[in-house]
């Protein structure tokens, strides 16, 4: 069966569309910095899939915990990573609430070099664990690759380029596919990018970056990959929405924060 017919309906929310310091950017009186257009503030990137009454975050960013509380949501039923920069693993310690919701381990998604650098990074959290009180995190890895099988739900890798020597681990469900922190995508990951509805694609800033796309990279590499809608992701405060949104070719929108697509 195609990954596009394997589940009936799809959600992803965008739990958020900011860089690694989030917009704000701390200290910066830019026209985005100071707007009061909420879709002009940027929690760290981060998007929750549920799908088949499961609830699957990609990443553990740092903002987890206010992201949770605004979306609202207390159930994650597993984490995917992407890769271990810090502004996607660093909220790893907030999942200690959602264990007591969930009364047992969370389990956590990535290759085998992700699970082996978080466990370098984050030792207390893969200790032996000992009790119900959950004053630290329980997690239960799972090293996959490909297509494989999330709590039922059916998933598929997609590896980008992040930099020279750097893959990250992106991830397709059914027709939406969220891919952050790249700037090249290869070949064979393409295919597996044919018939999205939406694509949720770095669009880092407007400038050339040496590990994200820019504005125009992104925007060239949304129309050869052609979903439905392209939504741009990991944004700096290079992006005044409305202003911005405007210019974009058909098709392409700046993503924010609280965005829900259904396929
Ligand atoms: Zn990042
Ligand atoms: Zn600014
Ligand atoms: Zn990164």
């Amino acid at each position: 069966m195609k990954i596009e017919d394997m589940h009936q309906v799809v959600k992803c929310t965008v739990l958020g569309s900011g860089t690694s310091s989030g917009v704000p950017f701390i200290g910066c009186t830019c026209l985005v910095c100071t707007s009061t257009n909420p879709k002009n503030n940027r929690l760290r990137s981060s998007c929750l899939f549920q799908v088949d009454g499961k609830n699957i975050v990609v990443d553990t960013s740092p903002d987890l915990r206010q992201q949770a509380l605004r979306t609202p949501f207390k159930i994650i039923d597993a984490v995917l990573y992407t890769h271990v920069h810090a502004d996607h693993v660093h909220g790893i310690d907030e999942l200690r609430i959602f264990n007591v919701h969930k009364k047992g381990a969370i389990p956590v998604y990535g290759t085998k070099e992700t699970i082996d650098h978080l466990i370098a990074k984050f030792p207390y959290v893969f200790l032996p664990h000992q009790d119900s009180t959950y004053f630290i995190p329980h997690v239960e890895t799972h090293v996959v690759t490909g297509l494989f099988d999330c709590e039922g739900v059916k998933v598929q890798m997609i590896p980008c380029h992040h930099g020279k020597n750097y893959i990250t681990m992106n991830y397709r469900i059914g027709n939406i596919a969220w891919l952050t922190d790249t700037n090249g995508i290869p070949e064979e990951s393409k295919k597996l990018l044919k018939g999205l509805k939406y694509l949720f694609l770095d669009g880092l800033r407007i400038t050339p970056h040496n590990t994200h796309f820019n504005l125009q990279e992104a925007i060239k590499v949304a129309q050869e990959i052609g979903a439905e809608k392209t939504y741009l992701i990991h944004l700096t405060h290079d992006y005044d929405h409305d202003e911005f949104n405007k210019t974009l070719p058909a098709g392409i929108e700046l993503a924010y924060d609280g965005l829900t697509v259904e396929a």
